[in-house]
């Protein structure tokens, strides 16, 4: 990529989230990863540049110091950080805003840093395109908090039985985030057992809302609708993945096929969710049991009886167990954090010059990552142990928000990299993207949000005496 011939022509809108729009290349498998800001803020544009100017980079240390060491380096792609033409910029920015859904336009895209992120088309398959193959097909999943937290510090007993995702769920309906409720349940998708799985990814084709998509060759083929009253066409989605399931067209004899290429659908995505990333490995993986709490969430759909049955835990290797451990390292729960990010205020209030020593902002370098690895287990009343633990429960929110890109397509009989599934065979590539550092000044409002997100779920679910 030549950054002084930088041609708007040669991108398209791709996607965005809450912090980010993504624009990809017309040939090149690349995408451009830009910041977004509250519009409101555009006004104060010289704050906003410097904002960006210091914090992509910051996102791309983050990735490769911090994330990609935690989640390995297969998972992660970290990119790199690009200068723009702020010509270019602005051009794109009008280019795409009548492609955007107009939920996200409450942001505008930053045209002032001339700062952006490079990375790599996770939608593509690297090298698949030169050949005459059937596009890829890409499945996002957002999958949230896998576990349940067991800090002694949780004052609410339901926090032990209930997955946040499912609490969280009944205080996004109430305001109007959302017009249904998901049945998804982020435990069961975690559980590595196939039955919960299946049964965890079947509830997110139902009801996407923000934590799953599907692309074709690219393109967005399924995900929530911009009015969140439609329900997403499953059976539009039946007719793009007839093709890649010859074989279960004819499976059930004419009897519900949809449903039989959906479960193949399903259980491709559960191989991959399985596998140790992309290779073709042989014997039956280790097994990992992460949690040692109550693994099954009481909110979730999943019939209780069947929960003895099948293989339970994820296997070492798998991007889950990756992503679970990491999300793990949140031990003390916002409830035991809060009181520790209040010990810091108070010495940063003493010592304001300690703040960088702390590297409370940052650097995210490998120093950052040992505090991270090496903060010890007991309090000894330190701000050392207070920075540690806090820094440790950004990482694992970082973990609870980023999604994971499953790609594959059709393969031929010689490939190497594919899924060992008796028909039709796939090559696949599995990554994790969005990985952003979050703030540690976002951690009153977690405590906060946590209370409200608990109190109405008790209020809304506990019947009145
Ligand atoms: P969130 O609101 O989830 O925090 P975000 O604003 O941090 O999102 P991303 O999730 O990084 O932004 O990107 C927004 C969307 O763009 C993703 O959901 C994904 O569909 C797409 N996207 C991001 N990075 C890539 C990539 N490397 N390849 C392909 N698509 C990507
Ligand atoms: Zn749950
Ligand atoms: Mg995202
Ligand atoms: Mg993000």
């Amino acid at each position: 990529m030549e950054l002084d011939k930088m041609d708007e022509n040669d991108w398209k809108y791709h996607g965005e989230g809450n912090k980010s729009l993504v624009v990809s290349h017309l040939q090149h498998c690349k995408v451009l990863r830009l910041l977004k800001f509250p519009s409101e803020d555009s006004a104060h544009t010289r704050q906003t540049a410097e904002q960006a100017f210091r914090h992509i980079p910051n996102i791309v240390d983050y990735s490769k110091y911090v994330m990609k060491p935690l989640l390995g380096e297969k998972y992660v792609h970290s990119g790199e950080v690009v200068k723009l033409p702020l010509d270019f910029v602005r051009q794109l920015s009008l280019k795409v805003q009548q492609e955007r859904p107009e939920l996200r336009c409450d942001k505008v895209m930053d045209t002032f840093s001339g700062c952006g992120l490079c990375l790599p088309n996770l939608t593509q398959l690297p090298l698949h395109h030169l050949r005459d193959h059937s596009p890829p097909i890409c499945v996002e999943i957002k999958p949230k908090c896998g576990f349940l937290p067991f800090s002694r510090h949780i004052t609410k007993e339901c926090k032990r039985k209930v997955c946040r995702f499912c609490m969280h769920q009944h205080y996004k309906l109430a305001n109007g985030k959302w017009k249904r409720l998901s049945r998804y349940c982020p435990l069961d998708l975690f559980s590595g057992s196939k039955q919960r799985m299946y049964v965890a990814l079947k509830n997110l084709l139902e009801e996407p809302q923000n934590n799953l998509k599907i692309f074709k060759g690219g393109e967005l083929i399924f995900s929530c609708k911009d009015d969140a009253k439609q329900q997403p066409e499953l059976n539009d989605l039946i007719q793009h993945l007839r093709p890649y399931f010859p074989h279960s067209n004819s499976l059930y004899n004419g009897h519900q096929p949809g449903k039989a290429v959906l479960n193949e659908f399903i259980q491709v995505i559960c191989s991959a969710l399985l596998s140790g990333g992309d290779s073709n490995r042989s014997g039956e993986p280790r097994k990992v049991h992460l949690s040692e709490s109550r693994p099954h969430c009481e909110a979730s759909p999943f019939p209780r009886d069947l929960l003895r049955n099948g293989n339970h835990g994820l296997p070492k290797d798998s991007v889950l167990a990756k992503i679970l451990q990491v999300q793990m390292l949140d031990n003390l729960d916002i409830e035991g954090i809060y009181p520790l990010y209040k010990r810091v205020e108070q010495y940063l209030e003493e010592f304001p010059r300690e703040r960088n020593r702390l590297q409370i902002d940052g650097p995210y370098n490998e120093s950052f990552m040992d505090t991270v690895k090496n903060c010890p287990t007991e309090d000894d009343g330190s701000v050392e142990y207070a920075v540690g633990k806090v820094h440790q429960y950004r990482v694992a929110m970082t973990a609870k928000d980023c999604s994971v890109m499953i790609t594959f397509a059709p393969c031929e009989e010689d490939e190497e990299h594919q899924l060992n599934l008796e028909k039709p065979r796939f090559t696949y590539s599995v990554s994790i993207l969005d990985l952003d550092p979050k703030p540690y000044e976002g951690i009153p409002h977690q405590y906060k949000l946590d209370t409200k997100i608990v109190n109405y779920y008790l209020r809304s679910t506990q019947a009145p005496p």
